[in-house]
């Protein structure tokens, strides 16, 4: 039973929906930079579409029927349409409050029954990972025997789970590394103490990508900064907030400001932009009391620092630059990475054609909508060939994954890895 104060959090009032959605002038500039209208060239699949059918449905004119949710379904919320908009309208939050809405069971008759579709064996996952992510962590050293005894592969070659939503999974899971790591909740600086951070880690990436954490935190040492990782931290809830469960990720911000709370830190450092953006904006947003100290991204807080002292070995290799959404559309530090990088003596950096469109991943979007998710990806693919680079460097754990699997699927040896990984190599000390 939801008290009303949840309910008044949950239920967006459509008063606030239709004043955001009135803000919208029609004036189209955003529709060449939308993705999904890009590909299907529907009016329904552009923002300025879908803000007027958000209009009509909270407004009770249009019914919120499967046609409705069909076209709300296929927004990436890659935000590309906000960050170009004119007249400021706050397109991320209107599709996360439209989902909100989408979710909540009614007996409002102009509603048809519009639920966002998960089978119960994946709601089940999300809910024993995403409500305690260091539950990752168990099941590291699992996945990593099911991948060495050789199921993944196997399973992948049965055309009947390859055309799953579990055959999809399989196919975007890399090979683990760090089987058994176990994070401690301190590692100390490296000779002078320059201050004390602490490291956000994600859930997926304590799956799939413990190097980028490891990474982010030898690199903090060597530049002098002390790194807690505390363990009650959990995942950020970004996948909670865009499919419309507000109360739930409301949650999982508290868990996160109680696990950082009482430390003696400057700032919280986030390695994968998806949760950065989310955890710097959620509390802005939904008007609840901050984090006690800024969220950084990884990149963004090394190149504040002075480099000078730093040995960093040459790469006289060509490196893509991948943009993330939501470091380019929501928190705004897309050119860290390149100035981050530009610290390694001899590297060639290329802005990855079409950084300007979202590559697919977008949370679970390469699950829901895999057609428009892989056609994107298929674009990326075409840039990245045209690059003739040797690395790919993305700072979000999604779209490292979706780059990584589009690229064994063409049996490409391009290395995908997140800035600071590449960083790390490079000081030697991996
Ligand atoms: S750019 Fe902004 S105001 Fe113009 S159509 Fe798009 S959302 Fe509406
Ligand atoms: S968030 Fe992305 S996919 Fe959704 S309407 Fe805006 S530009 Fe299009």
């Amino acid at each position: 039973m939801q008290s009303k104060e949840d309910e008044s959090l949950i239920n967006p009032s459509r008063a606030r929906l239709l004043a955001e959605a009135n803000r919208c002038v029609s004036c189209g500039l955003c529709l060449p930079h939308c993705p999904t209208y890009r590909l299907t060239l529907s009016e329904a699949d552009s923002p300025r579409g879908r803000i007027a059918m958000i209009h009509g449905v909270a407004s009770r004119r249009i019914p919120m029927n499967e046609r409705f949710a069909v076209h709300i379904d296929r927004c990436l919320a890659c935000r590309a349409c906000e960050a170009v908009c004119p007249n400021h309208v706050a397109y991320g939050r209107l599709i996360d409050e439209t989902r909100a809405m989408m979710a909540i069971p009614t007996s409002d008759s102009s509603r048809g029954k519009v639920v966002i579709k998960k089978n119960r064996f994946r709601s089940l996952l999300e809910s024993i990972f995403i409500d305690k992510s260091s539950r990752f962590d168990l099941v590291r050293p699992l996945i990593y025997l099911f991948q060495k005894i050789g199921l993944q592969q196997g399973l992948l070659r049965s055309d009947l789970v390859r055309r799953t939503k579990l055959g999809l999974l399989l196919s975007k899971l890399p090979w683990i590394r760090f089987p058994l790591h176990a994070w401690q909740e301190v590692y100390p600086a490296i000779g002078v103490q320059r201050g004390e951070v602490a490291l956000f880690l994600g859930c997926v990436a304590r799956l799939v990508d413990v190097e980028t954490n490891l990474s982010a935190i030898l690199v903090l040492n060597q530049l002098g900064y002390t790194v807690h990782v505390p363990n009650a931290q959990t995942c950020c809830g970004a996948l909670y907030q865009h499919s419309g469960r507000i109360a739930e990720a409301t949650d999982l911000i508290q868990r996160n400001k109680n696990a950082f709370a009482g430390l003696n830190i400057k700032a919280i450092i986030s390695t994968a932009s998806g949760c950065g953006a989310h955890l710097t904006e959620f509390c802005s947003q939904y008007q609840t009391e901050n984090f006690s100290v800024p969220i950084v991204d990884i990149n963004k807080f090394l190149t504040e620092l002075d480099w000078n002292e730093v040995k960093i070995t040459a790469l006289s290799e060509r490196v893509a630059v991948h943009d993330p959404c939501s470091m380019r559309n929501v928190v705004r530090t897309s050119d860290c990475p390149y100035q981050l990088l530009a610290h390694i003596p001899g590297i060639e950096l290329i802005e990855l054609a079409g950084n300007n469109l979202c590559c697919g991943a977008a949370g679970t979007y390469f699950l829901d909508q895999p057609e428009i998710a892989e056609s994107l990806l298929n674009d990326k693919m075409v840039a990245l060939d045209k690059t003739g680079a040797s690395y790919l460097v993305t700072s979000n754990v999604g779209c490292l994954l979706h780059f990584a699997s589009g690229l064994r699927a063409q049996g490409k040896k391009i290395e995908v890895l997140h800035p600071v990984t590449l960083l790390a190599r490079q000081i030697g000390i991996q």
